[in-house]
């Protein structure tokens, strides 16, 4: 039977890459606020230095990790991915395996800079990506080593500001507002002691929320350093297409190119009524205030677990039918010690998922609400039987994950024994 590789505790959030579990800090999308200003009124009304977020995004995170490992490789358009790293992978210098040799399903986890110019990009099908660039070379991903770069860059960040919002394994939003300092000044330092820590660059965007930090960090990528603040909404942000403002993803920007709104100067420039007969008030106003630059939602330093998991990648793919007794014993494995974990931590959760990710490394998650928290393993594994019912299975398993949200400290009610259920007579 083949053994788990690892499990061990997950931090939520961690992992976007690889597959989120979209749990956990400070989502993005439409806040609460009700308020119908224009640009002027609004840019004049507010003090635009009251506030100063910067948003940090290493850059090409895994393919810079793999060229640290493989200095040689410096300057090569190399491609992550792979269907079975290790096993189909057999690479023992990595420039044995050009991407026009690769045979198989596999995907693009990510790729560098050059890879890029060449039009490879993450998600594309490796034989695709072999035909745009077929004297790339082809690295399996390591996931340990950019976790282990994931917690050093986020150590040498905390050097600088304590006020650090974890946004996954390869970018943070940090809070400057009661820093010290000129705000440049203060992100060439962060920018200095990430470059120390671990050798890779990033790409830092700074501003008066977290809507503009996250757009200005990615306007000059790699190693950029952008400032905006609310008088370049206009210049900087109108002339980009919608997509760009985190949360508004493919369908959104659908519906808004049904109503000739293609740049976020469109969307500024958009009838409130028509944002909110078309996508509802709350989502409405929140893409007019998008539009302004405005975004008021703080940063999420809490440390409090949200949610714990445990996830396990196999030695071999697993088959969903042949395998039956070996997933089954995992699932239980896993089940067992994030029950274990929830005593450790003092919290129970209502919200069960699990995690797959199959051969071709496509990750899917599920999950189910229960009517009342809890910590103990047997419920967390048939509440995970009943997410695995919701998922098809037509391709081999490389990993699997269960995770508890919406936790909450066990309090003296949680530990006393479920009420007796009343007998029908
Ligand atoms: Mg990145």
């Amino acid at each position: 039977m083949p053994l788990p590789r690892q499990a061990g505790p997950a931090a939520s959030g961690e992992g976007r890459d690889g597959g989120s579990w979209h749990a956990g800090h400070g989502r993005c999308g439409p806040g609460a606020r009700h308020q119908t200003v224009s640009f002027m009124d609004y840019n004049q009304g507010m003090n635009p230095m009251s506030r100063r977020i910067a948003h940090l995004d290493m850059d090409a995170f895994y393919a810079s990790v793999e060229l640290l490992r493989h200095p040689e490789l410096k300057g090569a358009a190399l491609v992550i991915g792979g269907r079975r790293p290790g096993a189909d992978l057999k690479v023992s210098h990595p420039e044995a395996l050009r991407l026009r040799e690769y045979q198989g399903r596999g995907v693009v986890t990510t790729c560098t800079y050059e890879a890029r110019a060449l039009g490879v990009h993450s998600g594309m099908g490796l034989m695709k990506a072999a035909r745009y660039a077929p004297e790339a070379l082809l690295l399996p991903p390591s996931f340990d080593a950019y976790r282990q770069y994931s917690r050093l860059f986020k150590a040498a960040a905390g050097t600088v500001t304590q006020a650090i919002e974890d946004r996954g394994i390869d970018e943070i939003y940090l809070e400057f507002t009661e820093s010290d300092g000129e705000i440049r000044a203060l992100g060439q330092r962060l920018k200095d002691a990430v470059k120390g820590a671990t050798g890779l660059s990033c790409s830092l965007g700074i501003g008066p929320n977290k809507l503009l930090a996250k757009i200005a960090s990615d306007l000059d990528k790699p190693d950029g350093l952008t400032v905006l603040d609310l008088a370049d909404v206009p210049d900087r942000l109108w002339p980009l297409p919608v997509g760009k403002i985190n949360g508004v993803g493919p369908k959104v920007q659908a519906r808004l190119a049904a109503l000739k709104v293609v740049t976020i100067g469109d969307l500024a420039h958009a009838p409130a009524e028509l944002l909110e007969t078309t996508f509802g008030p709350r989502v409405g106003q929140w893409l007019a205030d998008c539009a302004q630059g405005r975004d008021d939602r703080p940063l999420n330093t809490d440390t409090e677990p949200k949610s714990l998991s445990r996830e396990t990648t196999f030695e071999q793919d697993l088959d969903v039918h042949s395998d039956r007794p070996a997933l089954s014993r995992i699932l239980t494995a896993l089940c067992d010690r994030l029950a274990a974990d929830l005593l450790q931590k003092g919290h129970e959760g209502r919200t069960i998922g699990i995690k797959l990710r199959y051969a071709d490394f496509r990750t899917v998650t599920r999950d189910h609400t229960l009517a009342q928290p809890t910590a103990d393993a047997a419920l967390i594994k048939s509440a995970a039987r009943d997410c695995l019912k919701r998922v098809s299975f037509n391709q081999k398993l490389r990993l699997l994950g269960v995770r508890v949200g919406a936790l909450c400290p066990t309090d003296s009610k949680g530990l006393a024994p479920s009420p007796q259920r009343e007998l029908p007579f």
